[in-house]
C-alpha cells in the first residue's frame, strides 16, 4: 500500500492547505459557534441611521456575491478536514466509491481526492 513517507507528505500539504483555506475564510466570514464546519459571511456593520436605501441594495448584492465563494472554500476545507481523518485512522488514498487505492499521481495533484480516476470519470 502507501508507504509512511508518502502518507507524512500528504499529510503536511494537507495541513498547509488546511490553514490557508482557513486564513481565507476568516478573511470574509466568521466561525459559527454553533458548527465545526460552517462558516457565517460577515453581514457588513453599518448603523441604521447611516444607510439610505440606494447602500441597502449594493450590501445585499455584495454579500450574496460572496456566498458561492464560502461555499467552496467550505466544501473544499471539509474535504482537507476529512482526508486528514482518513490519514488518522489508516484508509486513506481509497476509493470512496469502488474502494480501490487512489493512484499516487492523482492523490499527487489533489491529496483529498475522494475518488479514483475511473469513478470520476477521468
Ligand atoms: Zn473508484
Amino acid at each position: 500500500m502507501f508507504d509512511k513517507e508518502f502518507i507524512e507528505k500528504q499529510k503536511n500539504k494537507l495541513e498547509k492547505q488546511k490553514e490557508e483555506l482557513e486564513r481565507l475564510l476568516s478573511d470574509f466570514a466568521s466561525k459559527d459557534a454553533d458548527s465545526k464546519h460552517n462558516w457565517r459571511t460577515n453581514y457588513p456593520d453599518i448603523a441604521p441611521d447611516e444607510r439610505d436605501p440606494e447602500d441597502s441594495v449594493d450590501e445585499v448584492e455584495e454579500y450574496v456575491d460572496l456566498l458561492p465563494q464560502e461555499y467552496t472554500l467550505e466544501v473544499k476545507l471539509k474535504n482537507v478536514n476529512e482526508a486528514l481523518d482518513k490519514i488518522k485512522k489508516s484508509t486513506y488514498g481509497f476509493c470512496e466509491n469502488c474502494e480501490r487505492p487512489i493512484s499516487k499521481e492523482r492523490l499527487e495533484v489533489n491529496p483529498s481526492a475522494k475518488k479514483c480516476k475511473e469513478c470520476m470519470g477521468l
